[in-house]
This record gives C-alpha cells, sequence and structure tokens, in this order.
C-alpha cells in the first residue's frame, strides 16, 4: 500500500509513497563536467507549491523526458529519493527524486492550473547590475515580439547555434534574449512558430551579458517556460494583444537593435574609476566629466552614409565605398576628442555620430560649413555647459596604439547625471548658479596633477591631431582622413 503523500513529506530514501506533482520547467540535457554522464533536470511542484528536482540520467533520459511534458500534472511513485549535496545545487531546492526507466508515472490530467509557484522577476531596468556576473543569473518575464536569424558560431573549434528573440515587458522596454543550440531545437522551435500570438516566457537563471548595453542569454542551467500557466504570464500577454499598435511600430523601426541606455546607463550604476580602467576589460563604465575646451580640433569627417568609414569623396558624392562595397552619398559625420575626467585621472576618448553632435551643439554639416569658410564654431556655450555636468560613459578601449603611448577610448554611449548626483562635483560646482565666466572652472584643475601636461600636450599642434585621428580607428567608426589643405585654413 502505497501512502499519497506531498512533496515536502518524502524524506531521502523514503519507499512506499506517490505524490501528484506537476511539471514545472525542463531544463536541456548536459554533460557533466569532465565525465561521459548526461543529464536532464526538471522541477516539479505539488499542490501546496512545494517543489523538488527531478533528475534523469545517461539512457534513461531519451525514454522518460519525453513522457514529463511540462506544465502537465503526474502520479510518480517511488522515484528515488536522495539530497542534493551543496555544490550541486542550483537552486534553493536540496532534494531531488531520480527519475529512471523503473519509475511509475501515470499522466493524471491535461488541464492547466494556475502554477502555485511565486517567481521573483528581475525588471529589465534592473539588469544591468549583473552584467557580466558569473556567479549571479536572473529569471525574467517577458513577451517575444520578434526573432532575428539564427547564426552559426565557432568558438574553440565547437560549433554553436545562436538566434537572438526580442523580449518587451509591460514597461515598453526591451532587451535581446540569446538562446544557444538545444534551446533553439526545443523552445526556440515552439518561439518561432507562435510567435504571431505573443508567446509570453519566463526565463530561469539567464545570464546578463553586456552588448549593445545590457543583454540576455541562456546558460547551461538555465530553463524557459513558454507560456506557462501563472497569473504574471497571463496579464502580460493580455498586455500584448491590447498593445498590438507599439509591439508593430517596435518591430517595424527595430529599435531594440540599438544601445539601450534606459536599461544601462544609470545613476545608480557601478563604475570604474577613471585610474583603475583597465584594457583587460571590453568595456568599461566610467562616470566623469566631458572636457574638449583645450583641444583644437576639426569635428567631423567625411564618411560613407552606409558604414560610417572615412572616404575622401567629395560632399554629396555618390561613391563605392571600399568597406561596405555600397554605393551611396559621401555626407559629413560628427567625430572629436575629450577627456573625461574623474578626480582620479583624465581618460582621452572620441566621440561619435549623434552623440557627439548633441556634445558639440552642431550637426556635422554645421561644423563642415564652419570649417569651409574657415570660421571656428562658436562653443563656448557648449563648454560652459559642459562644466556644469557629470556623465555616465560606456567606453571601449581603442585597439591601435598612439604616438604618445596613451591608451584612447571609443565612447559607445553616455548619459548626463542629475545635477548634484555627484557630491564631489556639487563642491566644486556651488549648486546650479548660472554660467558666467568668473564661473568657469579651468579644465586643467580637474586634472590630476600629472596628468595635467600629458593630457593637452599631445594635442596642441593641430597637425599632430589629423596624424592621429587618422590611426584611431575602431571596428565600427572610423576617424577623419588627413584633408592637408584644409589643415592651415583653421588657425
Ligand atoms: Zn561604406
Amino acid at each position: 500500500m502505497t501512502n499519497m503523500l506531498s512533496i515536502r513529506d518524502i524524506a531521502p530514501n523514503m519507499k512506499n509513497w506517490c505524490c501528484i506533482v506537476t511539471v514545472q520547467e525542463k531544463q536541456q540535457v548536459t554533460d557533466s563536467m569532465g565525465t561521459p554522464t548526461k543529464k536532464q533536470k526538471l522541477i516539479f511542484y505539488d499542490s501546496e507549491g512545494s517543489r523538488v528536482e527531478g533528475i534523469i540520467f545517461n539512457a534513461d533520459i531519451p525514454k522518460m523526458s519525453p513522457v514529463l511534458q511540462v506544465y502537465r500534472k503526474y502520479k510518480i511513485s517511488n522515484a528515488d529519493v536522495r539530497s542534493i549535496p551543496p555544490k550541486f545545487q542550483t537552486s534553493d531546492l536540496t532534494v531531488q527524486w531520480v527519475i529512471t526507466a523503473k519509475t511509475v508515472i501515470e499522466e493524471v490530467s491535461r488541464e492547466e492550473d494556475i502554477m502555485p509557484v511565486k517567481f521573483t522577476f528581475t525588471e529589465f531596468a534592473d539588469l544591468a547590475q549583473y552584467m557580466d556576473d558569473k556567479s549571479k543569473s536572473v529569471d525574467v518575464l517577458g513577451v517575444v515580439i520578434s526573432s532575428l536569424e539564427k547564426k552559426t558560431i565557432t568558438k574553440n573549434s565547437k560549433q554553436s547555434n545562436v538566434q537572438k528573440f526580442v523580449l518587451l515587458n509591460e514597461h515598453s522596454q526591451t532587451v535581446m534574449l540569446s538562446l544557444w543550440d538545444d534551446f533553439l531545437n526545443n523552445e526556440g522551435q515552439i518561439l518561432v512558430n507562435t510567435i504571431q500570438a505573443y508567446p509570453v516566457v519566463i526565463g530561469r537563471r539567464l545570464k546578463v551579458n553586456n552588448y549593445n548595453g545590457v543583454s540576455l542569454s541562456t546558460w547551461f542551467d538555465s530553463a524557459l517556460l513558454v507560456d506557462p500557466p501563472i497569473q504574471d504570464a497571463r496579464e502580460l500577454k493580455n498586455w500584448a494583444m491590447r498593445n498590438t499598435k507599439l509591439i508593430a511600430s517596435l518591430i517595424e523601426t527595430k529599435s531594440y537593435i540599438k544601445y539601450n541606455p534606459q536599461l544601462f546607463l544609470k545613476a545608480d550604476q557601478k563604475t570604474t574609476l577613471n585610474c583603475n580602467v583597465s584594457l583587460s576589460q571590453k568595456t568599461t563604465l566610467v562616470k566623469a566629466k566631458i572636457s574638449f575646451e583645450h583641444i583644437f580640433q576639426k569635428y567631423w569627417y567625411m564618411s560613407c552614409a552606409k558604414c560610417n568609414r572615412a572616404t575622401a569623396a567629395d560632399y554629396g558624392i555618390e561613391f563605392t565605398c571600399n568597406s561596405c562595397k555600397q554605393k551611396s552619398p559621401a555626407v559629413p559625420r560628427c567625430r572629436f576628442d575629450v577627456d573625461l575626467s574623474d578626480d582620479n585621472g583624465v581618460i582621452p576618448a572620441s566621440v561619435f555620430g549623434d552623440l557627439a553632435e548633441k556634445l558639440l551643439t552642431f550637426t556635422a554639416l554645421e561644423a563642415m560649413d564652419h570649417f569651409n569658410q574657415n570660421h571656428e564654431l562658436p562653443l563656448e556655450f557648449a563648454h560652459n555647459s559642459l562644466k556644469t555636468k557629470t556623465f555616465l560613459l560606456h567606453i571601449k578601449p581603442i585597439q591601435t596604439q598612439l604616438a604618445d603611448a596613451r591608451q584612447r577610448y571609443t565612447i559607445l554611449h553616455y548619459s548626463e547625471l542629475e545635477q548634484g548626483f555627484d557630491s564631489a562635483q556639487s563642491l566644486e560646482q556651488p549648486n546650479a548658479l548660472p554660467i558666467s565666466s568668473e564661473h568657469k572652472i579651468d579644465a586643467a584643475q580637474l586634472l590630476a596633477p600629472e596628468e595635467s601636461s600629458s593630457g593637452s600636450k599631445a594635442r596642441l599642434r593641430l597637425s599632430d591631431k589629423f596624424d592621429e585621428a587618422e590611426i584611431t580607428a575602431t571596428d565600427d567608426v572610423e576617424p577623419a582622413t588627413k584633408n592637408s589643405n584644409k589643415r592651415t585654413k583653421l588657425r
């Protein structure tokens, strides 16, 4: 006679029990590190909301895994009950049931009940704090509105498939979720097939990456719950159905492909001090003031409108780009150098495109017109207003070494911090006084003593300036070409 028990009453090594459980989630089949063992983990819950891990090994996986479908209810008897050693615990679960080909499993009903399980989701806006932290993973809830092309990547001579899906939350924020390998074959396929119906997913134990701001990715122990029977998911789906116009416009403008500063550049973000910025990091966040008053430079270069690479073509002339091979007219693109300074040092950086125009308060076209007429850009306003501001900046080292051997950076994105956020700043700049020449802070005062000379020395000569720009290449942006006949005009 077997006893009908609830999950929490079933202790390790117990025999003669049965329990009615629902499959909450199923992970992908994984290899155990350094052994030929394969395993697949599941999570079961019962009507009390208690949960237990299920685990299937090796040859039992193809037999037993298809028997246990997510969100369905089963009567399970006499699985082998074990404690999970702490180092193998991936969640708060401490007991596992080993499901083998001998385990007795009967499906109870196919009706989906609302899961009594409470998930703790990380808001999209809070994801950044977990970025690139290998010890942390997150649970998120989102509606899948679109997918990008599937790609095959070869890493360490092993091929992997990856596809990005766009998750949307009810604050209309988007974040990209990369599904890898088995996730693509299983849940990914369901998402692709049902994408018109706004599938809602719960991503469990996802990794937060630093790509275009913030992005998510599946990991070895992640799980994806597609359209799970829980209240939050149903509400989100209903929200999506009511907001089809918004979703259609997001899909059309593909705004999710762009950098998502609203998720990433937040005032409370953990940043690196200038003196600690290191090349080993692919990208870094710093909190700093921006200045370029002391740098004599051109502010624009002629570029390919398609790929932003520099060209010698004249403005408006249609040409075939040597980089992207496309035909388009040459357009001026804004680009200039700035110093990023905090109390600990100064970092030279370059800023491009829209971000640069916003700082300059002039468009590339205006900068070009002034240059061509040999007029200096009136920058007093821009310089003065920068002195009152502190920025959060996402920067990336430039590979090329410069003549002065100082590492330069490209500004990937920046956002202005609220006045008074930075206490160091409010000391130097007594509240928001109207800016007049008396209140100007000499940029040099902000430089650390050992930096103040080298910070601007290398740039004093315009010829150096443009030569320097020539080799300051980055992945996605190309600097000014040498334009020697214009050089003399700007004196
Ligand atoms: Zn091009």
